[in-house]
């Protein structure tokens, strides 16, 4: 008789497997590319599992949904690479408490993981053809706490202002004064930052006397903000 923890981890793996069949591809993906990176916050791992990737990726590249790399999504955009996801996402450290703003929404998949750890996730996106599919993911996969606007991220959101974190997803030549503006006192901003292909990755915190302090937590490569609608 096979003992009882392996009928039990039979029935669990069978489970996943019937009800998504990119279960066992996303538990690679967390462990290769993201524990084994030094990504360890529990809530960040617990979301990089059950975020769906492949329905955030164009149709024809869904194959590729959980590969170790950036995707094209087309109007010059890209979904970015799962561990950037993930070590935006920690170095972010969202709550629920929290009102998130994000410049730069794409595919709508970094909105995703955030609604499911902050309050509510307010997102721009310049493309409006971006701006709606994004959109229209969300909704289908029920993120309810996800707003989308089309427009531009360099003039932040001032109705909803002020917001516990701000996380840029495209890269600014500097940080956008509104930006720092609409952040809240003991708040924080990730944001990739630089004129080049390489970026630095900013984390910049506002105390409660609203005195700004900036660190760098490493290179990346992110889309460049764009400067008007095009
Ligand atoms: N977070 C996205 C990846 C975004 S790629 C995801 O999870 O898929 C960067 C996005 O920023 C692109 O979609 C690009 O169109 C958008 N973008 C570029 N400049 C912008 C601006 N000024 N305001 C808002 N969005 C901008």
């Amino acid at each position: 008789m096979r003992p009882i923890w392996f009928l039990l981890m039979t029935g669990v793996w069978a489970a996943q497997a019937g009800g998504d069949p990119f279960a066992a591809e996303r538990e690679r993906m967390v462990l290769r590319q993201i524990v084994d990176r030094g990504v360890r916050n529990a809530d960040v791992l617990r979301v990089m599992r059950a975020t769906p990737r492949h329905l955030f990726v164009p149709e024809r590249l869904r194959s590729l949904a959980y590969e170790d790399q950036p995707l094209p999504i087309g109007y010059q955009a890209t979904i970015s690479q799962p561990y950037i996801v993930a070590l935006m996402t920690e170095l972010l450290s969202a709550g629920p408490r929290h009102k998130v703003l994000e410049i730069g929404t794409g595919s709508g998949y970094q909105a995703a993981v955030l609604a499911q750890l902050a309050g509510h996730v307010y997102t721009i996106e310049i493309v409006g053809e971006l701006a709606q599919s994004a959109q229209e993911a969300l909704r289908r996969l029920e993120y309810g706490n996800v707003t989308v606007r089309q427009g531009d991220g360099y003039k932040g959101w001032p109705e909803q202002a002020p917001f516990e974190r701000i996380l840029l997803t495209a890269a600014p030549p500097e940080i956008p004064q509104a930006l720092i503006d609409q952040l809240a006192p003991g708040g924080r901003l990730v944001a990739p930052v630089g004129e080049t292909s390489s970026q630095e990755l900013v984390v910049l915190e506002k105390n409660a006397a609203g005195k700004i302090r900036r660190r760098n937590a490493g290179l990346v490569t992110f889309v460049p903000m764009r400067r008007h609608a095009q």
